[in-house]
């Protein structure tokens, strides 16, 4: 079947109705990156595509803080992520790890909002975003949602989107003094996608942790975390042993997956060295601040 029908709606609803006319037949599309190259496998075969080119919503296409977030369109580039000084300033984190999706022609076009909802297992963002608590705005055929993202994933190519749906934004809270990292480990060429991301994020008291958030991505359908790991870990000091400790839990209780970019006992063992790393490198950014 090839594509019959290329809309191009202005606004934000006129696209949800759009694709949620003929569910089975129609296809949104950003900047394509990801769903052209699905479309030539013959993964998807749409009909019709809706195109999120010529929105003109206020915010799709913008970054803005207001009230302790960042809120980041989902029509927003990855490029336009990663070069952002509000990003840059309360999120570094993200911004590395938008900076160094693909390559500089996947950036400028592919979008932070479609990046979540292909929900690739090898991607960078979600990852992070899931380290820094964010939320996704949905428009859907019922009306506005939130959602974290950390539920939005729920398999491999999967997500809790309802047909139509669009990922209108991108929410994250910023935390005073909280610090984060993204690991990412290619194997393959310095373009490629990750076979490990580690993504952390602490606050501190003084030296001892407040809260801590470690999530791995690229191993798995889903970014995986521990999610008692910042109620344990309150109060001590992320000292050597306790990034060695925490290192090797995550290797134990993950069971990674064999793909072209690693095989399961070779990632199991990059989760621990690049969770170590992370840990390291958070513990470094404490001191500077302690020290300062
Ligand atoms: C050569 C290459 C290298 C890459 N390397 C990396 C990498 O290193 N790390 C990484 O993380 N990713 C990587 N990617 C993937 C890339 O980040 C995604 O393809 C891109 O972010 C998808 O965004 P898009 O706007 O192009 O989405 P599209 O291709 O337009 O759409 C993708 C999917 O999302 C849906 N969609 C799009 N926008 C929305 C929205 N706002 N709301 C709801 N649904 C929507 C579409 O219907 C489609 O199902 C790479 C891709 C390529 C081609």
């Amino acid at each position: 079947m090839t594509v019959q029908r290329f809309l191009e709606p202005r606004s934000l609803a006129e696209a949800v109705q759009l694709g949620t006319e003929d569910p089975s037949g129609a296809k949104l599309i950003a900047g394509g990156t990801a769903l052209t190259i699905m479309m030539l496998q013959g993964f998807v075969m749409p009909d019709t595509l809706v195109s999120l080119g010529r929105i003109d919503d206020a915010g799709f296409r913008s970054i803005s803080v207001t009230e302790g977030r960042v809120r980041i369109g989902g029509g927003v580039t990855l490029t336009d992520v990663a070069v952002a000084p509000e990003v840059a300033a309360n999120l570094p984190s993200l911004a590395y790890a938008c900076a160094v999706v693909g390559n500089t022609r996947v950036r400028n076009v592919a979008t932070l909002g479609g990046n979540l909802a292909e929900a690739d297992y090898a991607s960078d963002p979600p990852s992070v975003l899931i380290s820094l608590g964010a939320t996704v705005e949905i428009l859907g055929p019922d009306g506005q949602r939130t959602l974290p993202v950390g539920d939005l994933i729920t398999g491999f190519y999967e997500t809790a989107l309802p047909d139509g749906a669009v990922i209108t934004a991108i929410d994250v809270p910023v935390t005073p003094d909280r610090v984060s990292v993204y690991e990412k480990f290619r194997t393959r060429s310095s373009e490629d996608r990750p076979c490990v991301g580690v993504a952390a994020s602490a606050t501190f008291a003084g030296r001892a942790l407040d809260d801590l958030e470690v999530v791995i991505g690229a191993v798995a359908a889903t970014p995986q975390r521990d999610p008692a790991l910042g109620d344990r870990v309150r109060g001590a000091e992320l000292d050597d042993a306790l990034a060695r400790s925490v290192a090797a839990e995550y290797r134990r209780d993950i069971e990674p997956m064999d793909d072209a970019r690693g095989s399961a006992w070779y990632r199991s063992r990059m989760i621990e060295v690049l969770v170590r790393r992370s840990l390291r490198a958070l513990a470094d950014a404490r001191d500077a601040e302690v020290d300062a």
